[in-house]
């Protein structure tokens, strides 16, 4: 990426046209554009130039911006800083400080829907999940134990859910669903839909037809649970119609 800058001529362009040539052509068009430094070094070396001039004003502030923007942390900046002090001065410090600590902590874009419930949820959300041909809308698959009684995490995006399906078995068997994030429901074919908040359980015999899914307006995550058993197999049946959905409240 080519650095290009036009504030020279665009504010001194008429009263210092060699100076704006200087500063939009040579120090922006050739020197940081210097091949032996990445710009991130470049950044760097900048703003400890400022700070170990006094320079705390607001092109300052722009070569702290411009440093987060190319990649140093919070953490980095911080250690530059204090590194900085030692050589440059106390006083520096506490003024460099004060403005990095404004640029560091600007909210960056707020979280989406999606990155906020993943972020409050216990479990992880896991990776797409694998078995969408059987769901309405998108899904994620987390296992959470793999050993003993397997357990998985499966959220739900709003409005999405599993086809009806019937977990099989011979003996034993069924399926065990705890939520532990959002709003859903389990459905039983032909039965009242069972609203379903953080710590409800809902007990699944083998051989009911039945479905699963989020509210209309709520992310939904339980975790699902095989119950041990003979012969176990899930049938997947037809699509919950949207009209049937629909009446959810
Ligand atoms: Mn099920």
């Amino acid at each position: 990426m080519k650095i290009k800058q036009t504030a020279g001529r665009e504010q001194l362009g008429d009263f210092a046209p060699a100076f704006a040539h200087l500063n939009d052509d040579v120090l922006f068009g050739e020197v940081w554009n210097e091949p032996a430094l990445d710009i991130k070094t470049k950044c760097i070396v900048t703003v400890v130039s400022l700070m170990a001039g006094g320079i705390t004003d607001s092109s300052l502030r722009y070569h702290l911006e411009n440093a987060k923007k190319n990649g140093v942390t919070k953490e980095e900046i911080a250690a530059i800083i204090t590194h900085c002090t030692m050589y440059a001065g106390w006083p520096k410090g506490w003024a460099v400080f004060r403005l990095a600590k404004e640029v560091w902590t600007d909210a960056g874009p707020a979280p989406t829907q999606a990155e906020k419930y993943r972020n409050e949820l216990m479990f992880p959300i896991g990776e797409k999940n694998p078995y969408g041909d059987y769901f309405t809308g998108q899904s994620y698959l987390a296992p959470v134990s793999t050993e003993q009684v397997p357990v998985f995490n499966v959220t739900f995006e709003p409005g999405c859910r599993n086809h009806y399906h019937i977990h099989h078995a011979k003996s034993g068997g069924g399926q065990m669903l705890i939520c532990v994030g959002g709003r859903g429901y389990y459905r039983e074919e032909g039965k009242a839909p069972v609203e379903m908040t953080e710590g409800s359980v809902v007990n699944i015999p083998a051989g009911v037809k039945h479905w699963h899914g989020a509210a209309p307006d709520s992310w939904f995550s339980h975790l699902a649970i095989e119950v041990p058993g003979e012969g176990t197999s899930t049938e997947w049946c037809e699509p919950v119609t949207d009209e049937e959905y629909s009446e959810l409240v």
